[in-house]
């Protein structure tokens, strides 16, 4: 028998209905047996996600403002779940608690994590599944970086003696038995992990949308929906803006080899998007998916001769890497290269690395160039192919685009393009056109 472990996203436990439906889907297919669930997300767009409660109540106590008001809407808005669904979870002790801790100062994280925690002890009842707490299985350092093997072992070992579980998302624990969640979304990572741990043949990553489009909706009217993406294309999508997924969700299940499907709730008979190691046959497409980000800055740097100075580029980079600035492209021709950096990692500091630069590598003057935006347009399908970046780069010719840089990595998985901020919204829809409709 195949084993399924499914997550599913804050829409899909948002009340009594959404949950009703998560149960109808698990019990579609016996192979769904290792449940992870977030907090409860947004009902309707002016609702605010549990979540966002819970940070909302440590930042009021921290100030020492009241927050019983918001207390009182995480304790209804779960009390309510509990009676639609007819089931006896313990919320109202469990709230108790959650108050006697933020009496006794409970940290942010432990806060955080207990929508997950709640979402997951009231679907485990109405499933009749385990409730198996993620503290003490999901382990980080004291830096908080996670201890995936610690934590796959601690997992392995407590999920193989069930039938079933419901495990919360987003959180775990330091080293001295304090809560620590993930960043924003991280539950997709512990369903990964999850699957990881119990050797499952599929992650099922259960949300709102029909799977992962080919390009930014707010963008391209009605984008394609990609039907199946091999891991690293989805890594480069995500990096470059992409969302659906949580970027770091990828890495477990492609260390186990587990396909990830995006499926939604409110559509289960979709097929969704399926993320694997590899993909063949009709579902192979040249071009995967576009994604992009704005604001980035060039800062270029010219040198009589530089193709003769053994060592140049590793001092400007000594110059970056001190002031903490990661490094997106560098693209360069004989005597100048450039250096594209998220003006994000600039702010403050663009005069001191500038001055910097020119005195530790003895240079005239450094050109900076801010308002770049950078678009992927990624596809395993481009490899080996001919006629791929000059189908995109005439597509963006015709839009009447100027590109400021080029960049394509030997594996030869992505083009990459940067354009001015204000081409971004063109350029991307030029792309797409090209090569999707
Ligand atoms: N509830 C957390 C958040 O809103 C984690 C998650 O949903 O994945 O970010």
């Amino acid at each position: 028998m195949a084993i399924i472990a499914a997550k599913f996203g804050g829409s899909s436990v948002a009340d009594a209905n959404q949950i009703r439906k998560v149960k109808s889907i698990i019990k579609g297919n016996p192979d769904r047996k290792y449940i992870v669930v977030s907090a409860p997300g947004k009902r309707c767009d002016d609702d605010t996600k549990i979540t966002d409660l819970l940070y909302r109540l440590k930042s009021e106590k921290e100030s020492g403002g009241s927050y019983a008001q918001t207390l009182g809407a995480i304790s209804e808005r779960f009390l309510g779940i509990e009676a639609d669904l007819e089931v006896s979870a313990g919320i109202a002790g469990e709230m108790e608690t959650i108050e006697s801790e933020i009496e006794k100062d409970a940290s942010e994280d432990y806060l955080a994590s207990r929508g997950e925690y709640l979402a997951a002890r009231l679907v485990a009842e109405f499933l009749g599944f385990d409730f198996v707490d993620a503290a003490g299985l999901v382990q980080f350092d004291e830096k908080g970086k996670l201890l995936s093997e610690e934590t796959n072992e601690a997992l392995r070992k407590e999920l193989a003696g069930r039938e079933n579980a419901v495990i919360p998302g987003f959180y775990g624990t330091m080293p001295d038995g304090g809560i620590k969640t993930f960043s924003r979304g991280g539950s997709d990572i512990s369903g990964a992990i999850v699957a990881r741990a119990v050797s499952a043949n599929m992650y099922e990553n259960w949300t709102d949308v029909s799977g992962i489009l080919m390009t930014d909706p707010r963008i391209v009217e009605n984008p394609k929906p990609i039907r199946h993406i091999t891991y690293g294309e989805l890594r480069e999508l995500s990096y470059m803006g992409a969302t659906v997924l949580h970027e770091s969700a990828v890495f477990p299940a492609r260390q186990a080899d587990i396909p990830i499907n995006i499926k939604n709730t409110n559509e289960p008979n979709h097929p969704g998007t399926i993320v694997s190691n590899t993909v063949k046959g009709e579902n192979f497409a040249i071009i995967s998916g576009i994604a992009g980000h704005k604001d980035f800055t060039f800062i270029t740097i010219t040198k009589p001769m530089m193709s003769e100075e053994v060592g140049i580029l590793r001092k400007a980079l000594a110059v970056l890497e001190r002031h903490d600035v990661s490094i997106e492209h560098i693209p360069g021709g004989v005597d100048t290269f450039s250096i594209v950096v998220a003006n994000r990692f600039l702010q403050g500091k663009a005069d001191t690395i500038v001055k910097e630069l020119r005195d530790e590598l003895d240079l005239d003057s450094v050109e900076v160039t801010g308002d770049v935006a950078i678009i992927a347009t990624v596809g395993n399908g481009m490899v080996r192919r001919k006629g791929v970046s000059a189908k995109l780069f005439t597509a963006l010719y015709k839009a009447g685009i100027n590109i400021r840089m080029i960049d394509q990595g030997s594996s030869e998985v992505n083009i990459i393009v940067g354009v001015d901020n204000s081409d971004f919204e063109a350029a991307i829809r030029a792309i797409y056109k090209a090569f999707a409709e």
